[in-house]
């Protein structure tokens, strides 16, 4: 059986006191069949530590360095996320691709490095507006998880999968099930291909879920859960989505 998990991508939004009240807010929810988490700006790393230390709940930090340590200005590496007890680093997001000139190589690099000191990496795939439209939509996530296969090699029990069509983060406009559910399925087959036991990588989908369209998106049998932006920093809509 494989792991459901729904994890929140605050993104950079957050104020101590407004984390506070919503990590309290999910602290009080009732527990979900998918397991939970949040990635959190770094700078809130120590307060997620802090408030959600013995909850079910677990943080997450939303990049990760792909370098141990040394003259790397403004990166943070993935042995000092471990101090602040992250277990994910998301890493590829699409604004990440898309605003830092993120390649897949790069991509892959701060997943092993996540993996490497047991931070499981969420891995971000996902085609724009212009390569769906181009046919070429399972070309380019098929390339983009090809420069990971290594990494999923190694790590099949850290790693996480979330596709994430650019065109459907935070605009709305979210896949149908059944358009999510053939990409998912296509992963699947692409990571069984790798290994069996990446077979078994959970794939989340991620890109405007909410809790009107969460259960149908669940629902699909290779969707193994989500990841969540503008919906996971309102307490009731994430828990809504967990529950679905
Ligand atoms: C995301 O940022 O990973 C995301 C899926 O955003 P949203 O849910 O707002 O579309």
């Amino acid at each position: 059986m494989r792991e459901r998990w729904v994890i929140g991508n605050w993104k950079m939004n957050g104020t101590l006191p407004r984390n506070a009240a919503l990590l309290d807010a999910l602290k009080a929810s009732a527990p979900t069949r998918a397991k939970l988490a949040v990635c959190v700006p770094s700078v809130y790393l120590a307060q997620a530590s802090a408030l959600l230390a013995g909850s079910a709940i677990a943080w997450g930090a939303q990049d990760v360095s792909a370098n141990a340590d040394g003259a790397y200005t403004g990166q943070i590496s993935a042995s000092m996320l471990q101090e602040f007890g992250a277990k994910f680093a998301i890493v590829g997001h699409s604004e990440r691709r898309l605003f830092n000139a993120e390649s897949n190589e790069d991509v892959a690099k701060k997943a092993d490095a996540a993996a490497m000191v047991g931070i499981r990496p969420v891995i971000c795939v996902g085609e724009s507006l212009a390569e769906r439209a181009e046919d070429r939509a399972e070309a380019v996530v098929c390339a983009q998880l090809a420069a990971c296969a290594e990494v999923l090699a190694k790590f099949p029990a850290l790693a996480i999968l979330a596709y994430e069509p650019v065109w459907a983060i935070g605009t709305g406009k979210t896949a149908t099930p059944a358009q999510a559910e053939a990409m998912h399925a296509f992963l699947r087959r692409e990571l069984a291909k790798i290994s069996a036991a990446a077979a078994n990588v959970p794939i989340l989908y991620g890109g405007s879920v909410k809790p009107s369209n969460a259960a149908e998106l669940f629902a699909q049998p290779n969707i193994d859960g989500g990841l969540i932006g503008g919906a996971s920093l309102v307490a009731a809509d994430f828990v809504a989505i967990a529950a679905a």
